[in-house]
């Protein structure tokens, strides 16, 4: 049988490399270090974890994260065998000893039977007869691949840095502060005139805002990130830094917009934020990429009227990264709608973190095998954390009403990609009306508990369909 080929041997490319081999098909995985380094790796071993050593929290019932270890594991996953066995103690958290990780993930690797390692750069789009392929060189894709990607694809289509403004879950945005309008109730394609959710600013509230911005602790770039400070995606605490009153000509104008709760007062600023995802769960903050530490971002936002009680789903960031434009370049099976030999798996895709890129790896590989074999492979249930995942990074995201710059950016996997329950509990266990806490609890089981349910479902057709 002719191999398929996986390029680079991180998070996501060790994953799809051994999802393929169990299915006993030959894979070549081709790792370019330690014959090309980059700049966050240190070692020459498969899965280094470049930063910290943990997987995030373990709890499979309330956390989205932990729900995507538990289908990771059902899903026979390398990475979380190795995670699991290479465990050290950190409270609800799975963090890992990384030499020990790695080491097991790297001997995993050599050791199976269909697995052969190439230490080598795939410098520019892999041969013409391979035939399938993974690309998964992550956020540091070695500069002449990169090159090689955006020319196959577009000119804007592959990102080297990402400007994240933060998420906000929808339910947890006052209503009865922040209205929808759009500006001028402009409609737009794809819109109705009332497509963002504005929160409205005093004169006092402002200045103390822009105070705030000013004065809050950032996180510093690495030396070899540069200031990628590029057109449109300033942080807002260095336009704050420019002048007073540059925020509110900026991202924060309040002009073309009538609070209905007080449409006598003209806000003095007004903070928009616009529907991310087709669900329409969560909400961007328009213009808010930041480099402010996450605490920072967290206090200084809930000062912002109608966001006093914000649920962040992500927070913003600016850093070096490679990824495509995942919703418009892929297919439902993350392969390359203009080079379909290409397969594309990992941070690259739009995803974000260890687990998040593997688990990618993890469907990349099993697309990959399904297709050798020639089987169908539908992709998981949007109910399950790969579906949700896949969801976004294939469709899920909508792009912004206005034409401007693309809006998809990375993501970690979170609640707010899950389709909502169709009906949430309502009452706990003994019967009494559940509120508050307990309710989003409650929730939070319900949604990991239809996860769970619709994997198993899942894997059994996929077991039925490898055995027709
Ligand atoms: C500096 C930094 C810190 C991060 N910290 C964290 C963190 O603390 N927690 C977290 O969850 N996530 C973190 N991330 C985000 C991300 O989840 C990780 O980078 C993760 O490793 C991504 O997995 P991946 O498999 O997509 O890429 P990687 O794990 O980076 O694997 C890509 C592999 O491809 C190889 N490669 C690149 N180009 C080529 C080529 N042309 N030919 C052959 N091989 C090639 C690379 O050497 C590498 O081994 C961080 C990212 C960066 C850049």
């Amino acid at each position: 049988m002719r191999p398929i080929h996986v390029v680079g041997g991180g998070l996501a490319g060790s994953e799809a490399a051994w999802q393929i081999a169990q299915r006993d098909i030959p894979v070549h995985l081709h790792e370019m270090r330690p014959v090309r380094n980059t700049a966050a790796h240190k070692t020459d071993g498969l899965a280094e974890l470049v930063c910290s050593n943990s997987f995030r929290s373990d709890d499979c019932a309330t956390n989205a994260i932990g729900l995507l270890h538990e289908e990771m594991r059902r899903l026979g996953s390398l990475v979380m065998q190795a995670a699991d066995a290479n465990q050290v103690p950190a409270g609800g958290a799975l963090a890992v000893d990384r030499d020990g990780f790695s080491a097991a993930v790297t001997a995993a690797i050599a050791n199976h039977p269909a697995i052969e390692v190439h230490r080598e750069e795939i410098a520019g789009l892999p041969p013409a007869d391979w035939d399938s392929v993974i690309v998964a060189t992550g956020p540091l894709t070695s500069p002449a691949l990169a090159e090689a990607i955006r020319a196959a694809t577009r000119e804007d289509a592959l990102a080297f840095f990402d400007a994240i403004a933060p998420i906000v879950h929808r339910d947890s945005i006052d209503l009865d502060v922040a209205w929808f309008q759009s500006r001028y109730d402009k409609a737009g394609p794809g819109g109705d005139g009332a497509d963002y959710l504005n929160c409205p600013l005093t004169r006092a509230q402002y200045d103390a805002f822009v105070d705030a911005l000013i004065a809050g602790d950032k996180v510093s770039f690495h030396d070899w990130e540069n200031t990628p400070y590029f057109d449109g995606c300033l942080p807002i605490e260095v336009m704050a830094e420019r002048g007073r009153e540059t925020l509110r000509h900026g991202p924060m104008k309040p002009v073309g917009l009538t609070n209905p709760h007080a449409p006598q007062e003209k806000p003095y600023a007004v903070v928009q934020l616009r529907q991310d995802n087709r669900l329409g769960t969560l909400f961007n903050m328009v213009g808010f990429q930041t480099k402010l530490k996450h605490g920072e971002q967290t206090r200084i936002f809930r000062t912002i009227p109608g966001l006093q009680k914000a649920e962040f789903a992500r927070l913003g960031g600016l850093h070096r990264n490679t990824f495509l434009n995942a919703p418009k370049l892929l297919d439902a099976s993350l392969r390359l709608r203009a080079v379909p030999r290409l397969r594309f798996a990992g941070q690259i895709t739009g995803c974000e973190g260890y687990v998040e890129s593997a688990a990618i790896g993890l469907m990349a590989g099993r697309f990959a095998a399904a297709e050798r074999l020639g089987e169908a492979l539908a992709p998981p249930p949007a109910t399950t954390a790969h579906g949700a995942l896949l969801g976004h990074i294939t469709g899920g995201h909508i792009e912004t009403i206005d034409a401007g710059p693309r809006s998809f950016q990375p993501m970690n996997v979170n609640f707010g990609l899950f389709p909502p329950l169709a009906h949430g509990p309502t009452r706990g266990p003994d019967g009494e009306r559940l509120r508050g806490p307990a309710k989003t609890v409650a929730k939070k089981r319900a949604l990991t508990a239809r996860a769970l349910d619709d994997l198993a479902r899942w894997m059994g057709h996929d077991r039925v369909a490898a055995a027709e």
